[in-house]
């Protein structure tokens, strides 16, 4: 830097900024929790579980460890296992995949398509007869082509499940995400939509069997209405009870801050959508069918590294999702498919910080130092 001015600094994500934003709150309510020993399965996970449903208009909410759990539970219940195919993109998160390959399926990665998201034709070319469901993942905040699933799900007999990790909030035709599948999974992660202070998940349905099954086998096949009696196999899965109780908070401030990332999505389109060498994500409202909430992001360039380097210099901190590895080129995991699209978009992609804690500040000092980096 050319003066001694303390240069402006914008970490990628700040966690201890989730707790210092409103720390009097959060010390309030551990000690509230931790005096009323509070700590399993308490009345904080029923609030959660009941806020959730209300929030997604769905019929059951079943509160996990995490997300990755949520997906594995969610398929365990449905019986799908060894010798079954479980279509996903590639654009995701390994924990999809693995939660599928530990049920005794076969995760099978397709290509992306211009929006970023699962490419239906790519989905339909991948169908065998092995095939039991198709699992978009609504990368970014982002709810996938749910129609053109559907009816591919409709037309091989398939079912259709949400990984909706990260985009809680968001909408496709006025259907929250999470909702429109068989069920759907949503992570509390500290830096998602909603995030709590450790790993946290939930499940929704509308499948009351569905539901139970998952209810059961998230504390070792307990019934919470035969006073805990053993009645089926489960698991430890359970969220704790302190996570529930500081999302419980955090819902209140939850439409607040879906609503501030938009407005920085806002902000990212106008100053960038004119440089031709980038590629972004839809604007807000661009399309009446989508209600995007921007959990991430995710920008295209093709000079993405050294974009990257420049903005580090200046203090930005970005990140290449999934450490720059799509799920096909995995090979160590036993992948082999061959996805040019993602090959290509994975040479490109970036995400830029995008959270509800950034300042306007913060935000106009990021738009300035792209458009210093396209100008030189
Ligand atoms: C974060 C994430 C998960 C896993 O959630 P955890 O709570 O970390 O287990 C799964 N899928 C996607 C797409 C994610 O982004």
């Amino acid at each position: 830097m050319k003066d001694n001015k303390k240069q402006h600094q914008v970490p990628f994500f700040s966690f201890s900024a989730l707790f210092t934003e409103r720390e009097k709150d959060y010390l309030r309510i551990f000690q509230d929790v931790a005096s009323r020993g509070g700590f399993i399965l308490q009345r904080d996970v029923d609030e959660l579980e009941e806020n959730i449903k209300k929030l997604l208009n769905v019929k059951h909410a079943i509160a996990v460890a995490d997300g990755t759990n949520a997906i594995l539970l969610g398929l365990r219940a449905l019986e799908i296992g060894l010798g079954d195919e479980v279509i996903l993109a590639s654009h995701s998160f390994v924990a999809a995949a693995q939660s599928i390959h530990y049920t005794g399926a076969t995760p099978v990665p397709v290509d992306l398509a211009e929006d970023f998201l699962i490419d239906p034709e790519s989905v339909e070319k991948a169908i065998t007869p092995r095939t039991k469901a198709i699992m978009p993942v609504h990368v970014n905040g982002r709810v996938c082509p749910m129609d053109d699933l559907k009816d591919i799900a409709q037309r091989h007999n398939l079912l259709l499940l949400e990984d909706a990790a990260q985009a809680l909030g968001a909408k496709y035709k006025g259907q929250p995400s999470g909702t429109i599948g068989r069920f759907g999974t949503f992570s509390f992660y500290p830096s998602k939509m909603l995030g709590c202070f450790g790993d946290g998940g939930i499940l929704v349905t509308n499948d009351d069997n569905l539901g139970r099954r998952v209810l059961l086998m998230r504390n070792h096949g307990a019934d919470p209405d035969q006073n805990k009696k053993i009645v089926s196999w489960g698991t430890n899965c359970r969220l704790d009870n302190i996570q529930a109780a500081i999302l419980n908070f955090k819902l209140k401030h939850f439409a607040n801050d879906i609503a501030r990332r938009r407005v920085i999505a806002r902000q990212y389109h106008e100053a960038f959508h004119e440089i031709e060498d980038l590629n972004l994500p839809p604007a807000p409202d661009s399309d009446p069918d989508y209600f995007d909430v921007y959990q991430n992001y995710e920008i295209e360039s093709g000079r993405r590294d050294e974009l990257r380097e420049f903005l580090a210099e200046r203090g930005i901190g970005t990140i290449i999702q999934w450490g720059g590895v799509p799920i096909h080129q995995m090979a160590f995991l036993g992948f082999n498919q061959n996805l040019p699209k993602t090959d290509r978009f994975f040479e490109r992609c970036l995400l830029l910080p995008m959270n509800h804690m950034l300042s306007d500040e913060d935000v106009n000092y990021i738009c300035d130092t792209v458009h210093e980096f396209y100008r030189r």
